[in-house]
């Protein structure tokens, strides 16, 4: 982030303008409407700051520009049409440590401008950085078309409403659910409607219904994460963690999807490592329970999909004993993300009818019915099976399975370091001598794992590019 953003109050306060054309006017509008006081220096000025300077919406000082001008200036903008000026001006405010900011020149500007759509008190303020104003300008028109007119009249009404809310609504967690209401629910949509009475009916009737219950009983959301993307989660999983106030999530769940939370969710990590490190799975059962009798929204967030292999069942039968209220969000789990993003369909009429889910985890209770996975036109994928490849292409080899079928090793995949290693049953036999694959690792055997070679899509170092940019 090269420039910090940030809303400045200047009401009263002395901004200097420098420059008298087009340029500096609409600057000294801009200031008007945010009640700075502005003094413009400038030998020859357009007529409108004249006419402005005669009402004194501005101090007009028709004189070429001097150091003491800057005395007592929160801010100061340049904007005479003499280059080498401005930056002497930007130099005499940078020793100053005044902000300033030289109209056209990024480079002698300590702050800029942003682009902006202003509906007081609502203010968006869209910046590229100096990269490109016309795209700045382009996102705040589509801004503009899509936030609501009456928006700031919507805020100022909501802060009526808060002195009500802190007399009645003692707890900061029901207070904040009352605006969410009002905000996500028919009260705003009334108030933008224009019907402000109807409006102010629904946040009375809420706010005596808040009031009235002794606490907001707690809940647990069951969500799945997806399988790396941030991108493929479902809109119910965002609005989920945005509503959230405490987050238990896995290792698998990437940065990326977490960064969509509340700020101010608590996110506790609870992720296993393969070999059992990290909080057992009674602790787990033990923590969402807790937070739920406390009142608050969990959202219990895994890696793809909690119904596989995930022991998002586990978890519900603890809450279901206690009596906790709970939802199920589902993801897309490793097998659909990892074959779409490898061009490996799970199913074709020609070459699978079939598709198993396994986990090749070294349990020796579970071990699979390997005559049905070696079977003809099946696609198996092995969730687990980073370490056990030559286990798993043995087993299926001497349950009948040819050596050549296809086999396809998928690591991190939908993400930007997704490597996909295309081989058979024989060559995973051997995988021993293989460089050990970084897990995340999913394992694809059947007839549809060859197709990765004619349909594969996905680039990753575009994909790379872009999240480095980003
Ligand atoms: N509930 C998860 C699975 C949890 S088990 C789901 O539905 O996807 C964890 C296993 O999932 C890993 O050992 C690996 O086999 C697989 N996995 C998860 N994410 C993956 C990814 N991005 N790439 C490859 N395999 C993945």
């Amino acid at each position: 982030m090269q420039y910090f953003p940030l809303f400045f109050d200047l009401d009263g306060q002395k901004v200097l303008i420098v420059g008298g054309g087009e340029v500096a006017l609409r600057k000294a509008l801009l200031l008007e409407r945010a009640r700075a006081s502005i003094t413009l220096v400038a030998p020859r000025v357009a007529p409108e700051i004249e006419r402005r300077a005669a009402q004194g919406a501005l101090t007009l000082e028709r004189r070429e520009f001097l150091p003491q001008d800057l005395d007592g200036a929160r801010l100061a903008i340049v904007a005479t049409s003499r280059r080498a000026l401005n930056r002497w001006i930007a130099s005499l405010c940078e020793a100053r440590a005044i902000p300033v900011n030289v109209v056209d020149d990024r480079r002698a500007s300590r702050v800029i401008v942003p682009a902006i759509v202003d509906r007081d008190p609502v203010l968006i303020a869209v910046s590229s950085g100096g990269a490109s104003p016309v795209l700045a300008r382009r996102w705040r028109e589509r801004l503009e078309a899509f936030v609501p007119a009456r928006i700031g009249e919507l805020a100022r009404w909501l802060q009526a409403l808060r002195g009500a809310s802190r007399r009645r609504l003692r707890d900061t967690g029901t207070r904040r659910r009352f605006f969410e209401s009002l905000v996500d629910g028919a009260a705003a949509e009334r108030f933008l409607a224009g019907d402000a009475r109807a409006a102010e009916r629904i946040a009375q009737r809420l706010l005596a219904s808040s009031s009235a219950a002794p606490q907001a009983p707690g809940h647990v959301a069951l969500v799945g994460a997806g399988p790396g993307d941030p991108e493929l989660l479902t809109l119910k999983a965002l609005r989920a963690l945005q509503d959230a106030d405490v987050i238990l999530h896995d290792r698998l769940v990437p940065a990326a999807v977490l960064d969509f939370a509340r700020r101010d969710a608590v996110r506790i990590c609870v992720g296993k490592m393969p070999g059992g490190r990290g909080a057992s799975q009674e602790s787990i059962n033990a923590a969402l329970i807790e937070h739920a009798r406390a009142g608050r929204r969990v959202v219990r967030l895994k890696g793809g999909d909690p119904f596989v292999f995930g022991r998002g069942g586990e978890e519900l039968q603890a809450l279901a004993r206690a009596g906790i209220s709970y939802s199920v969000i589902p993801g897309i789990t490793a097998a659909s993300g990892c074959a779409a993003y490898a061009g490996i369909p799970l199913t074709h009429r020609d070459h699978a009818h079939r598709v198993s889910f396994v986990t090749a985890h070294a349990d020796e209770d579970a071990e699979p019915d390997w005559r049905s996975l070696a079977a003809e036109k099946v696609t198996v994928v092995f969730y687990m099976g980073g370490k056990r490849l030559e286990h798993i292409a043995a087993k299926l080899i001497a349950h009948g399975a040819p050596a050549e079928r296809p086999a396809a090793i998928i690591t991190r995949g939908t993400t930007a370091q997704q490597q996909v290693i295309l081989g058979t049953l024989a060559s995973l036999e051997g995988s021993q001598r293989m460089e050990d694959p970084s897990p995340p690792t999913l394992l694809i055997v059947g007839e549809v794992a060859a197709l990765h070679e004619a349909l594969a899509w996905f680039d990753t170092s575009a994909s790379a590019a872009v999240s480095e940019s980003a």
